[in-house]
């Protein structure tokens, strides 16, 4: 697949797109918005993604399922008590996946998002929630205080704070993250995975942190 350039309009430095299905490419200079395709109406307001304890960055590589993929964006929850990066990865064939992770602990989620119309009552730490054949249980339920995002971003609706985020999984190998706004449910499927089997290259060293 061709890469597509584009000129950022607020700074004129050129940025690279990859994926196939490009909702936000965020300028890698000035961290304006060079493209955007959003459907959810609400326009995205640039905001520089704040520091934190992650070791993965934009061009990390790694592999998942005998894939490798590369790191091109990342959408950062900043959820009440807890964090979550979403790391927006492309395969060599321009299809996208995400590596959700928090405090070193990773899951990796194939796209897209799908409804869930039980309902909220449905959603809480320690309930039961069967989405398509799998029974999970629900960990924790946490408002988003805050969204930021850098790079390239693939299918995303959620630019604004203010929904509900909830992880439900099943032992330590399936896992749905969920969320909820404005009375509309979505989730995606994902497996939790051992940091060390995603192979991650090109990683901030311990040194490097600041
Ligand atoms: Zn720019």
């Amino acid at each position: 697949m061709a890469d597509k350039i584009f000129n950022c309009p607020g700074c004129g430095a050129f940025n690279t797109a990859v994926l196939e299905n490009t909702t936000l490419l965020v300028c890698k200079n000035c961290c304006g918005i060079v493209f955007e395709n959003v459907d959810s109406g609400i326009k995205p307001v640039p905001a520089r993604v704040p520091a934190d304890w992650s070791f993965v960055q934009l061009n990390t590589t790694g592999e998942y399922d005998g894939n490798t993929f590369t790191v091109v964006g990342r959408v950062r929850l900043q959820l009440r008590n807890d964090y979550k990066n979403f790391w927006c990865c492309v395969l060599k064939n321009g299809k996208s996946l995400w590596m959700m992770e928090s405090f070193a602990s990773f899951a990796v989620f194939i796209p897209d998002w799908i409804a869930y119309n039980k309902g909220i009552s449905h959603l809480h730490a320690d309930a039961s929630i069967r989405v398509r054949n799998l029974n999970l249980r629900g960990e924790y339920v946490e408002k988003c205080e805050s969204v930021s995002y850098e790079g390239e971003i693939a299918h995303w609706k959620l630019f604004s704070p203010g929904f509900f985020f909830v992880q439900a999984s099943r032992s330590e190998d399936d896992t749905a993250a969920f969320v909820v706004e404005k009375g509309e449910i979505e989730c995606m499927l994902g497996k939790k995975v051992d940091v060390q089997k995603l192979n991650l290259k090109n990683i901030i060293a311990w040194n490097e942190w600041k």
